[in-house]
């Protein structure tokens, strides 16, 4: 995985653009039965985790009730037109998916996972899960929660989150 930067901060919150919270709840409307998810993109800055673009899965991500898993090839792909596109500026902070409930618990699989990507990556991954039962856009800070690892800790934290000002 492309990762230019060095992440010096620790995160205490996460901010989210109007454009990766649209960009989640459209991808929840069109698959409104079945878990669906991608990935997360931006920068850490000052503490503070700023989400300024969420994705689809891609072609062949799998989607289910109860599952999900992100195209790997897709993702790869949009990691590095990511990385292009925003001169190294714009990193990959982790994936998104949404989850059968209203207010969403991580499973051990998804923490395993996020486990997973923060071992890989340099520093720390996000997880952001969504709870689409009864789901639309007002409701994206009552059913989301977000998630951190450090790569050099044990811990899981949950995050504090907020949306961007001015939308
Ligand atoms: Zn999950």
């Amino acid at each position: 995985m492309k990762s230019a930067l060095t992440v010096k901060y620790a995160i205490n919150k996460i901010i989210f653009s109007k454009a990766a919270v649209d960009k989640v709840s459209e991808e929840i409307g069109k698959y409104s039965d079945v878990e669906t998810g991608g990935v997360l993109f931006g920068m850490i800055k000052d503490g503070v985790g700023h989400v300024l673009k969420s994705t689809d899965a891609g072609p062949k991500a799998i989607r289910e009730r109860f599952d999900f898993k992100c195209d790997p090839d897709y993702i790869d792909m949009l990691i590095d037109m990511e990385y292009a596109n925003s001169n190294g500026t714009s990193q990959y902070l982790g994936e998104w998916h949404s989850h059968p409930q209203v207010i969403p618990a991580p499973s051990d699989v998804d923490l395993n996972s996020l486990d997973e990507i923060a071992s890989s990556s340099e520093s720390l991954a996000l997880l952001v899960i969504v709870g689409f039962l009864g789901y639309s856009k007002d409701l994206f800070t009552d059913q989301t929660i977000a998630i951190i690892k450090f790569k050099k800790e044990d811990n899981f934290y949950a995050l504090p989150f907020e949306l961007e000002e001015c939308q």
